[in-house]
């Protein structure tokens, strides 16, 4: 096995409709998106992924653009999340009391059709400097509140092994019991970049845990159940963050399978979101009441364990909530009134 074999794959990406028809033949939709477009997030697929998508229409929809990209809708936005509002540093969001997210790098092994930070990603900024790095770590050293960095962007795992660690390893002298979270979307975007050696090394870290984007049981590929193992062997908790997308797998049958696959490769599914308002996403939004039904059919379907928390972050800066579907019917004398999945009503006395 080659251990560099990403770096290989990575840079043989495809950025333009002639690459990517080596691997698909575009239909009217996806070709009137190449002919129309002239700003927003550009089309970027490695091989690995590209092979795949000419197997899956799920994964297809998840990286080959389509004209219904171009609408732009009156509620969304280029920072639907209002993180530059809470930007004390150029690449730092410092949203939550206890935790930061990092901007490490704009770089990914693929873009997302329906990346929410889509206005950062790919738009060839460098890495987090060293002189940025060392900002927030200053600041990470004076406000002792936070109790966790969230390394993001883009996707950190697109950064050679030496810069990375060498980033990992700043962050880690601030403070021995910060929790590093890894977000990224490698071990189903590109999981030849998991290697022994990377695994070996984070596991030299110190508290880190890895959060994976896996939206659809096809990128449960041989491959990137191989990373997922070796992120398991080497001591790394890892879970999941799930993007609902319509007409990919805003089904209950599709997210059972994935999440249940998931548990089983040692994945907890944590979060289930539902679509930010990202310019040019409506086409994969499904609407609230629908989610809502998804996640009490699937209550009937898989364990407590494989279910994630559905969650929306509030458009505007209004932060992360959980949209638990409510399970009280109303407050009686007796006590709460409660329906379970099945919809029969049960009371639970108000002592
Ligand atoms: C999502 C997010 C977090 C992490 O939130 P959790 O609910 O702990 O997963 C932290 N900071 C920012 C800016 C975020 O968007
Ligand atoms: S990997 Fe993440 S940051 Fe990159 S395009 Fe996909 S969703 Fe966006």
């Amino acid at each position: 096995m080659y251990e560099d074999n990403w770096k290989k794959l990575l840079s043989q990406s495809c950025t333009t409709v002639s690459e990517l028809s080596e691997y698909i033949t575009l239909n009217r939709e996806e070709q009137e998106w190449f002919d129309t477009v002239e700003t927003g997030l550009s089309l970027l697929v490695n091989p690995y992924f590209a092979e795949l998508a000419g197997t899956s229409e799920a994964i297809r929809r998840q990286c080959v653009p389509r004209a219904a990209e171009l609408l732009r809708t009156e509620v969304e936005s280029d920072d639907p999340l209002a993180e530059d509002a809470n930007s004390p540093l150029p690449r730092m969001v410092h949203r939550y009391k206890n935790r930061v997210a990092v901007l490490v790098t704009d770089h990914c092994a693929m873009h997302c059709r329906h990346c929410f930070r889509r206005s950062f990603t790919g738009q060839g900024r460098k890495p987090l400097s060293r002189q940025e790095r060392d900002e927030i770590c200053f600041y990470l050293k004076e406000h002792t509140e936070v109790k966790e960095v969230l390394l993001t962007g883009g996707d950190l795992l697109t950064l050679s092994d030496g810069p990375l660690l060498e980033l990992l390893k700043a962050f880690r002298d601030v403070r021995e019991d910060l929790l590093l979270r890894l977000a990224t979307r490698i071990p189903s975007s590109l999981p030849q970049r998991i290697t022994p050696y990377l695994v070996q090394e984070l596991g030299k870290l110190g508290p880190v845990w890895v959060i994976t984007q896996f939206n659809h049981p096809h990128e449960l590929t041989r491959e990137s159940r191989g990373a997922l193992n070796l992120l398991r062997k080497g001591g790394l908790p890892v879970m999941n963050q799930t993007v609902l997308l319509k007409g990919i797998n805003d089904r209950e049958d599709v997210l059972a399978e994935l999440f249940q696959s998931l548990l089983v490769q040692g994945v907890k599914p944590y979060y289930l979101f539902q679509g930010d308002l990202a310019a040019g996403t409506s086409h994969f939004r499904t609407n609230l009441e629908r989610g809502w039904e998804i996640m009490k059919n699937l209550r009937r379907e898989i364990s407590g364990l494989a279910m994630p928390v559905y969650a929306v972050d509030l458009p505007g800066g209004g932060g992360k909530i959980p949209l638990s579907e409510s399970y009280l019917v109303e407050k009686k004398e007796a006590g709460f009134c409660f329906q379970n999945p099945e919809g029969h009503s049960f009371i639970y006395p108000d002592e």
